[in-house]
């Protein structure tokens, strides 16, 4: 805490709901006795147009925020807090409230995660003429400007070639020579086994009775509260679990590190039926809301490597999904801040199914996929790349309508992380800027993964028919309306030709049922 400034003009630190950090620079910075902190919950981030939120996800942040000023007050600082029950509808009328209530001349905050938001809060305060400042975001592992600094000269910038550096940089699962653990810097293809006909071994699986956060008063105050002025949000609310303090996350971490990791490299890609979490960690909102570091939690996987001698391919696999998918999509995010938005590489214009709101379809592997977002807050990678998505992005979803599904149901959901995933790697809205090309499958993958074909009405291998898989139907869909997009990359080539290998009867028998599809979804 600093004494810099102790008697001169008045001023306001905000902290965002995803700032719950008291190592960010705001703390170095911040003088008790002197300066005034506001934190507050405002409609426009739970049912705002362009910032939705789901009950699990609001009831999350709230939970948490609340947990945080508790904290602070405790610690001696003035905080002065908007409850969600004030009705305060954005960041800017509680901004104006502060004014008139404790005037200051100067606003600071940690740079938020949302260009969105650090646009409108710099609008207003030039408006009032308050001198504002954006600290640096400490919490992750790149430093300021790294990542710009390392893209800077690469023709085609991979998440790869990122992660390497990174590793050799923080020494980070490295031999002492400066080769890569193992000899090899990537286990990937060690970790996309199915679970096979006996589906996971239910001993060590991970279910939704491992903790029980619900109990914590401020949960139900907060439960109580988003009931009575959100009642619509989507999503449902029978069974909240998240951890909304640090050392709730702590003990989530730890629980991972020693009974989920060993078995989280093996079978990461694999889903199965009423299995929402496997063996997952479900640490993404405790790293989002801050109340955990990356490198913490990169260091408890490492550290267990050592100690427990864990499997290789699980820790890499997991140190690779923060230390290199967390901090390059972040990297991306700012580098594009202001394009996210508008970005539509694909052209795509139909609207989001209903269904994605109910989960309320006949088609298995997205039923589940979404049954336990609207639950849970929570759906593994897989689930969110290769099925919803998947789905989205060859039935020609209008990305920024499945991006706001994707913000606004996943308790993790933060824009700098949400879109690069939702836009980009999902929906290759950004025209390769983050993948070479678009993930594509058909049902034949989901089968592979998963036992979810074994009761759905569909068959993976059927493009046309009754009995025809919509995702395989789609996929060569897909493939001959992106035509040369597709046959230009190498990649992809395969595939095209395998197209070019159907008859045109077959063609045109896949497109007739393709178009019966779009007719059907559009008005069901
Ligand atoms: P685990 O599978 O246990 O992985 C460990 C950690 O690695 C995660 O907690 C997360 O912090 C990090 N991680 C893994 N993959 C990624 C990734 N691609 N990008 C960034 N971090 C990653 N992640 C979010 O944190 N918030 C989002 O809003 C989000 N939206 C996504 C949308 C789509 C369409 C897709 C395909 C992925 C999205 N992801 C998002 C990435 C990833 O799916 C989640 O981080 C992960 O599923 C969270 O579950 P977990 O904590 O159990 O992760
Ligand atoms: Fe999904 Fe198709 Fe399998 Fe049904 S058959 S679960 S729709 S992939």
């Amino acid at each position: 805490m600093s004494n810099e400034n102790q008697n001169t003009s008045p001023r306001l630190f905000l902290i965002f709901g995803d700032q719950l950090n008291f190592d960010s620079l705001l703390f170095q910075a911040v003088n008790p006795q002197h300066d005034r902190l506001l934190m507050a919950e405002v409609l426009e981030e739970s049912n705002g147009l362009d910032s939705p939120s789901s009950q699990q996800r609001t009831v999350l942040f709230f939970s948490a925020m609340r947990h945080f000023r508790a904290n602070l007050k405790a610690q001696g600082f003035q905080v002065d807090y908007t409850p969600i029950t004030d009705h305060c509808p954005d960041f800017t009328t509680a901004l104006s409230a502060q004014l008139s209530r404790h005037p200051f001349d100067h606003l600071k905050a940690v740079l938020p995660g949302d260009e969105r938001v650090r646009t409108t809060v710099t609008q207003w305060a030039q408006h009032n003429a308050i001198n504002i400042e954006w600290l640096a975001d400490h919490h992750f592992i790149t430093q300021p400007g790294e990542f710009q600094e390392w893209i800077k000269n690469k023709k085609q910038p991979r998440m790869e070639y990122w992660y390497r550096y990174l590793r050799k940089s923080r020494n980070i699962l490295m031999e002492p020579d400066g080769k890569p653990l193992g000899g090899k810097w990537n286990y990937d293809a060690s970790n996309r086994r199915a679970f096979g006909k006996q589906g996971p071994n239910r001993e060590n699986l991970s279910s939704e009775c491992d903790f029980n956060h619900e109990d914590d008063s401020i949960v139900q105050e907060v439960i109580h509260d988003v009931k009575s002025v959100l009642p619509d949000l989507a999503g449902k609310l029978t069974h909240f679990n998240w951890p909304v303090t640090r050392p709730q996350a702590l003990q989530q971490l730890q629980w991972f590190v020693e009974q989920q990791l060993p078995h989280f490299g093996d079978y990461q890609d694999a889903m199965w039926e009423e299995q929402p979490f496997l063996h997952h960690s479900r640490l993404a909102s405790s790293l989002n809301l801050k109340l955990l570091s990356p490198s913490e939690v990169i260091t408890a996987a490492e550290t267990a490597y050592h100690h427990y001698q864990l499997p290789l391919n699980a820790v890499e696999g997991f140190v690779r999904q923060i230390l290199g998918w967390r901090e390059y999509v972040r990297g991306l995010y700012w580098l594009h801040r202001s394009e996210w938005p508008h970005m539509n590489f694909l052209q795509a214009k139909r609207p989001l199914p209903k269904f994605y709101w109910s989960a309320d379809t006949d088609m298995h592997c997205l039923q589940q996929s979404i049954q336990q977002v609207i639950k849970h807050g929570y759906g593994h990678h897989i689930q969110r790349l290769m099925v919803t998505g998947l789905f989205s992005l060859l039935y020609g979803v209008n990305p920024s309508e499945i991006e706001r599904w994707y913000l606004s149901m996943f308790v993790d959901a933060v824009a700098w992380v949400e879109q690069p995933n939702t836009l980009a790697m999902s929906q290759f809205a950004d025209g390769g800027l983050l993948a070479s090309k678009p993930y594509i499958a058909s049902g034949n993958y989901i089968h592979k993964m998963s036992n979810y074909c074994q009761t759905c009405p569909f068959n993976p291998k059927l493009a046309v028919g009754k009995q025809a898989c919509p995702f395989t139907t789609l996929y060569w869909h897909f493939i001959q309306q992106h035509y040369t997009l597709l046959q230009n990359n190498p990649r992809l080539a395969m595939q095209v030709k395998h197209w070019d290998n159907k008859s045109s009867e077959e063609q045109h028998a896949i497109n007739q049922q393709a178009q019966s599809l779009f007719k059907r979804l559009s008005v069901s």
